[in-house]
Order: C-alpha cells, then structure tokens, then sequence
C-alpha cells in the first residue's frame, strides 16, 4: 500500500498520496515540499499529474530502484560536485575527504552495529561484522579503511594527532545525525540506508549509466600523489566492488516492506549529499588557511 514519502501516512491509492502531498505542499509544509523539490518536479502539478508521476517513481524491484536512483542523484546529467572535483584532486581536496570522513566511518561502524544488536540473521551478523573489520579494524595483511584513510592524510603533510582532533563540520555533523536516525528504523531499512552508498565507489557503476567514476582512475597509475593516497583510492576501489551489491540482495530478501526501505534510502541520499557536500567545504577552508601541518 502506497505511503506519503515525507510523513509516511499510508493510503489506498497514489491518487489519496498526491492529493495529500498537494494539500500539504499548499500549506507550505516545508517536509512535504522539501520533497517533491528534490524528488519529482520543482513545478505545481495537478493531483492526478503528481499520482502518476508518484506511481511511476517508486516502481521497480528494490535493488535495481536503489542502484538505479542512486546513478540519477550523483552520476546523472549532473554529477555531484564532490565527485566532479575528484577527477582532478588537489592536496587540499584529498584532505578535506580525510578530516570529515574520519567521523563518517566512525558513525558507519556504529550502525552497523546497531543493524548487528536488531537482526537475528546470522548471515547479515556475519556480513555486518566482517564490513566492520574491514573498515575499521583491520587484519595483519590488510589494515582496515580508517587506517588508510589516517595514513592518506599524513603522506599528504598533515599530522595525524590534528586529524584526529579536527571537530566536524556542520553539514556532516548533520548527516551522522540523520545516519543515526536511520538506525532506529527496521534493520533492512537501515542496511539499504549504509550499504547503498558503498555504490559511490563501485566499478560497476558506470555499467548502470553514471557519466563519470568516483575519481579519476589514473591517479591509480600515476605517481603525482604519494603512495598512501593511491593505497586508500585502490582499497576502496577494489573491496566496496559488488559489496553494495551483495549487502541489497539481502535487504531485497528480506524487506517487508519495500516501500519504507524506498523512502528511507532517499534520506540517506540526501545525508550522503550534504555530507559529501562537506568534503569540499573542508577543501576551501583549507585552501584559505594556506599552511597544513
Ligand atoms: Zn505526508
């Protein structure tokens, strides 16, 4: 059964959503128009317009819908600018992915884990606790992501201990609080959330429509940035390959309600985009400080 995107009320029909989301968008709610903006048109539409088009929307089987909607909102027509600029890095970029992604993955591992304390399934367990030991804890051939990451940051000329100490800025700050609403949600929920954003790195993405790649992949063959840099680049390239992929087959398995997965994936699509939003941020204000150490 069909349910409003944004307060999540459920109805009989599309037709009963549209007029609903109508009637709140003229009342101005700001949840409600937020929403159509984003998602569908930032024009007025009729009732019956906005039900078709709300229909069509959310149609498809879950893994393809979420691979699908993901491409559009960061590899479409216009690729998100974090992305764009990754195809030609500066030293200040790089770090500004480091300083707010430290906090990123250590929110990530959190709910994972709350996905873990939720689930009785012990093959998600399993899956979850491996996806924290690869990110965070790591193994003696292999450290984990967070390292790497820490590592990059320092091959580029800042210490470690200011990293570290480097609070957030407002825009990640606000998506881990997103993240952690998430998290309170059904574990499926909350799996579709995390795991659906590992696709930013994939290989595969340009094989489902993404204009560009993450970054540039020549960087991984050229020796204009330190090593550590091309190690991090190369860890995420080659492990989240078919991961996001495998994580959505077992939401897909066992989601009962395909609908609320939907909907809570696109918030953390737009937690993921203000977050990566801050990345750059970092960047400038780097750039505007001038010295790194
Ligand atoms: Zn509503």
């Amino acid at each position: 059964m069909p349910l409003c995107p944004s307060c999540e009320t459920r109805f009989e029909t599309w037709d009963q959503v549209a007029s609903h989301m109508v009637s709140m968008a003229e009342k101005s709610n700001p949840s409600h128009v937020m929403w159509l903006n984003r998602n569908i048109s930032l024009q007025e539409l009729t009732p019956s317009e906005l039900g078709k088009r709300l229909e069509t929307f959310f149609s498809g089987s879950l893994k393809a819908w979420i691979i699908t909607k993901f491409i559009e909102k960061f590899y479409g027509e216009t690729p998100h600018p974090f992305m764009m600029a990754m195809q030609k890095p500066t030293k200040e970029l790089l770090l500004g992915y480091v300083i707010e992604h430290q906090h990123f993955l250590v929110n990530w591992v959190k709910v994972l884990s709350k996905i873990i304390y939720d689930t009785n399934e012990i093959e998600i367990i399993r899956y979850e606790l491996e996806n924290i030991t690869t990110e965070f804890v790591g193994t003696e051939s292999s450290p984990a992501h967070y390292e790497l990451l820490l590592r990059m940051g320092e091959s580029l000329g800042m210490r470690r201990e200011r990293i570290l100490s480097t609070p957030p800025l407002k825009g990640t700050t606000e998506a881990i609080k997103t993240w952690r609403e998430i998290s309170n949600r059904h574990w499926t929920e909350v799996m579709a959330a995390m795991h659906s954003l590992e696709l930013v790195a994939d290989k595969n993405i340009r094989r489902y429509g993404a204009k560009i790649h993450y970054f540039n992949e020549r960087i991984l063959e050229s020796d204009e940035f330190p090593t550590a840099v091309r190690d991090f680049l190369r860890e995420g390239y080659e492990a989240d390959q078919y991961h996001a992929e495998m994580a959505l087959d077992l939401v897909e398995k066992y989601a009962q309600d395909q609908e609320r997965v939907k909907i809570t994936v696109l918030r953390s699509f737009d937690a993921f985009s203000k977050y990566l939003h801050s990345r750059l941020e970092r960047a400038w204000l780097l750039e505007a400080q001038g010295v790194i150490a």
